[in-house]
């Protein structure tokens, strides 16, 4: 059901954090997220993915013909290729990985070459006694291995591993953390997501600070940094309306406010009014107020606000059920031809709930 955007703006906008509000927040119980199941056969299962297991089948062919001639300027052969040339690879993963296609298409900073090194040589290994109830994969950058710990995976996490296992390489791994995982789990709900717009999955507040960043200075420079590892591009952007030494400060502290987060689930205040006032400022000086980009800057800052509180996982799911979801593609070149318009999509609770069915522990 699709809502008016406008009023909902309104009423996000007054949202302030009032006592109100917190003791709304604490009165509520613990939402209880319930891990759809998957069968360990169904790491691929055809039902989500953005191209088809015919489809797959069909690539898998036509590269087993065309063997020895690839082309490896062309991002599509260049993948396949790899994946077809690694032998620690079922072809169930195989057929996961020309998945990746559109999205190396289109990145266009992408070292091609280490993208070929990483997926050549990549393991995929299922570890499911590590298994912690909260830790569903890892890529391993050092040995080059994906590790799925989740006891019934599913292509979700792997994808989002295999997208980790195309980018890092040294520099790339400097980056900070919530920028690393907030980029990679936009991707993948841009690229490869039934319902790419609805994060249903680990990481809802460092993909907030990752859209405000490409709101503030292009989703271009984001892939840009993603891809070099050089968190100097952002600040040359944001030094165009602020001050050098303010701009330092403000991505040192966006790091610790998210390290704090990552470890007690809660961060102080004090990063998160650097944060605010920061932004707030930088927005005022680039883009008049009649501009569409408050809407998304102003949703997800308030989304953001939530990290002070604790209890991260209630509080996104609360946050849907009361502001509904804003929609906007960044990435994804196919979602911006397909959906010009912005909107709020509005979820009825039981819909909310079996959204999240999927929702995987922070
Ligand atoms: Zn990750």
């Amino acid at each position: 059901m699709k809502g008016t955007g406008g009023d909902n703006l309104k009423l996000i906008s007054k949202i302030v954090i009032a006592s109100a509000l917190i003791s709304y927040l604490m009165s509520k119980g613990t939402v209880k997220f319930t891990l759809e199941k998957y069968n360990v056969d169904n790491i691929y299962n055809n039902k989500n993915l953005k191209i088809s297991e015919e489809r797959a089948d069909e690539l898998f062919q036509l590269l087993e013909e065309e063997s020895g001639n690839y082309n490896l300027d062309n991002e599509r052969d260049l993948i396949l290729t790899a994946a077809i040339e690694n032998p620690n690879l079922s072809n169930v993963e195989k057929k996961v990985i020309y998945n990746l296609v559109d999205l190396i298409e289109e990145v266009p900073y992408i070292d091609k070459r280490v993208a070929y090194a990483n997926l050549k040589e990549l393991d995929i290994l299922y570890d499911y006694e590590n298994y912690n109830g909260t830790h569903l994969g890892d890529y391993v950058y050092n040995t080059n291995e994906i590790k799925i710990y989740y006891d019934t995976p599913n292509h979700d996490v792997l994808i989002h591993e295999l997208i980790h296992s195309l980018f890092l390489n040294i520099y790339t791994n400097k980056l900070p953390y919530y920028f690393k995982e907030g980029v990679t789990e936009l991707l993948q709900d841009e690229y490869f997501s039934d319902n790419p717009y609805f994060e249903e999955s680990s990481y809802p507040y460092e993909i907030a600070m990752v859209k405000i960043l490409c709101d503030m200075v292009g989703f271009d420079v984001v892939l840009k940094t993603y891809t070099t590892g050089d968190m100097s591009e952002i600040e040359k952007e944001l030094n165009k309306y602020m001050v050098p030494e303010e701009t330092k400060k403000y991505l040192e502290n966006i790091e610790m406010m998210f390290d704090q987060f990552e470890e007690k689930d809660i961060t102080d205040f004090d990063y998160m009014s650097n944060f605010l006032d920061y932004t707030k400022a930088f927005f005022e000086k680039k883009y008049l107020k009649s501009n569409k980009i408050y809407e998304s800057y102003e949703y997800n800052k308030e989304l953001i606000i939530k990290m002070v509180y604790g209890n991260s996982g209630n509080n996104y799911v609360e946050y849907l059920e009361e502001n509904g979801y804003y929609v906007k593609p960044y990435f994804s070149k196919k979602l911006k031809e397909k959906d010009k318009e912005y909107h709020f999509e509005h979820f009825e609770d039981n819909e909310i709930d079996k959204a999240l069915k999927k929702y995987k522990l922070i």
